[in-house]
């Protein structure tokens, strides 16, 4: 594997750019929006420096780093000399079934296709080609460039090679590959995604407010970060786009996002990306709460 393509330049997209790039392998970073890649393209740029203030990477491994990544609007442009695809792109089942069937003819019939999706169905997306069993859940953790999981997804068609190949391949860009089965929200989400819901329900209902949530599950429960702050830094909509595939998969009420969630997605209020969620993130490194929450 020399050459990695990677659909969608946003949050995910371009940590796992970043990452590809930085361990030798040449990156195409498609996007259909030039600002996305542009956007895309700055934060890889700054991640590195920040890797250069820690001692971790030299000024020429960045200049290396960023030669090896080429930006592209057109998607079959960008993958069309590809090995593998890690698709990124918004967490919108009918726009990954479209762009899949369109990987389909645009890439090599060996080429593999990966997903980064949160919690869409592998074997759903992989209906979409002709190629089932070369189609994977490659599900990699934000920020990219710093945390070292990778969920592994087999469909239900992905084949025992193409599991080796993505598994050998998450360990040379030193990553650590767990395997899992194909449903619902997978492991991590399945998991995570109720506990944040159930943070925001907690807070909709005047039980506690932003802070005081965030720090009961910091201090309490030792989580890095709390639940909502968390919230925040996935992205809103990616939140509320995983929790309704866990309600509609498993038909279980205790899965329904909360109202608040909706409302702020409808408004637009998506968290860091957006500058607005349950936190205020115009200077990110004083977080303020954004409002009052109230139901
Ligand atoms: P994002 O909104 O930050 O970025 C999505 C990007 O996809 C945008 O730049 C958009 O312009 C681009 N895009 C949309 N349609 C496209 C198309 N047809 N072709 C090319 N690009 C297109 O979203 P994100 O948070 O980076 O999420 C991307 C994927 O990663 C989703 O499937 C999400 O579930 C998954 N994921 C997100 C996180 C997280 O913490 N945000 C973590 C793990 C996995």
């Amino acid at each position: 594997m020399k050459k990695i393509a990677v659909i969608g330049s946003g949050t995910m997209g371009n940590g796992i750019a970043h990452v590809f790039a930085q361990y030798g392998y040449q990156v195409a970073l498609i996007d259909i929006s030039q600002a996305a890649l542009d956007k895309g393209l700055q934060t890889i740029a700054s991640n590195l420096d920040r890797q250069i203030k820690k001692g971790t990477l030299t000024e020429s491994q960045k200049t290396e780093t960023l030669a090896r990544l080429s930006p592209f609007t057109s998607l079959a442009e960008g993958v069309k000399e590809a090995d593998l695809v890690v698709e990124a792109a918004t967490e919108n089942v009918e726009l990954k079934l479209k762009i899949f069937a369109d990987m389909d003819t645009h890439t090599r019939p060996d080429t593999i296709l990966a997903t980064n999706t949160s919690s869409i169905s592998i074997t759903k997306i992989a209906s979409a080609t002709k190629r089932p069993e070369k189609v994977i859940g490659m599900h990699f953790m934000n920020p990219v460039p710093v945390m070292k999981l990778v969920e592994i997804i087999r469909g239900y068609l992905t084949s025992d090679e193409t599991t080796q190949i993505i598994t050998g391949l998450s360990r040379k860009i030193d990553k650590i590959p767990v395997e899992v089965n194909d449903y619902p929200g997978f492991v991590s989400n399945r998991i995570l995604m109720p506990m944040i819901n159930e943070a925001i329900y907690t807070l909709w209902e005047g039980v506690a407010g932003v802070q005081e949530i965030d720090e009961v599950m910091k201090l309490g429960m030792a989580h890095p970060m709390g639940p909502l702050h968390l919230a925040d830094f996935i992205g809103l909509d990616v939140c509320l786009a995983i929790l309704n595939v866990l309600y509609e998969g498993f038909g279980n009420s205790k899965y329904a996002p909360c109202p608040l969630l909706v409302n702020m997605v409808q408004a637009g209020h998506k968290g860091a990306k957006s500058g607005q969620g349950f936190y205020d993130w115009s200077n990110p490194k004083e977080l303020k709460v954004a409002r009052q929450f109230t139901k």
